[in-house]
């Protein structure tokens, strides 16, 4: 895994070229830096996020999409930061109860996760406002849809 930061302009160029994708993309790297967050472009990677028992936040983004999709996902991945951040530990684990108190196996636990990231698509959204992209609505939609079928599915795997 190598971070963003460390990556030469070449490389960077490689990820961020100029276009319209690119630079949405670059606008919401800067987003995460300035809030310190350490982000990874990966090819072929999942699309993860995870806070650490500091606080730290983790994004990576599988490098090897769309830029497009790279955008949508890696907005979504801030949205999960936004999500731990806006509620605090404590409040998140109150919120997200399901996740801890029942096994994966566990239809609470799992209704829990998707409504997560449900939550995590809204403050995408809200993201992208903040920082004036301009993202395209049908596709966005559609990515958030097909991303959340795959949860919905597993959630309704556990229904008896
Ligand atoms: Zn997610």
């Amino acid at each position: 895994m190598i971070s963003f930061e460390r990556l030469s302009m070449a490389q960077k160029k490689k990820i961020v070229h100029d276009t319209d994708w690119g630079a949405a993309l670059e606008r919401v790297i800067g987003y995460a830096l300035q809030k310190n967050w350490k982000v990874a472009f990966v090819a072929d990677g999942p699309d993860q996020s995870k806070t650490d028992i500091t606080g730290q936040v983790w994004i990576q983004i599988d490098s090897s999409n769309p830029l497009e999709h790279q955008l949508y996902f890696f907005l979504h991945e801030c949205g999960h930061a936004v999500e731990v951040i806006k509620l605090g530990k404590s409040a998140w684990n109150s919120k997200y109860a399901g996740q801890a108190s029942s096994s994966i196996n566990n239809l609470e636990h799992r209704i829990s996760r998707l409504f997560e990231e449900m939550t995590a698509w809204d403050h995408a959204m809200t993201i992208a406002v903040e920082l004036s992209l301009q993202i395209n609505h049908n596709s966005f939609s559609s990515l958030k849809t097909t991303s959340l079928s795959t949860y919905v599915s597993w959630t309704s795997e556990v229904i008896q």
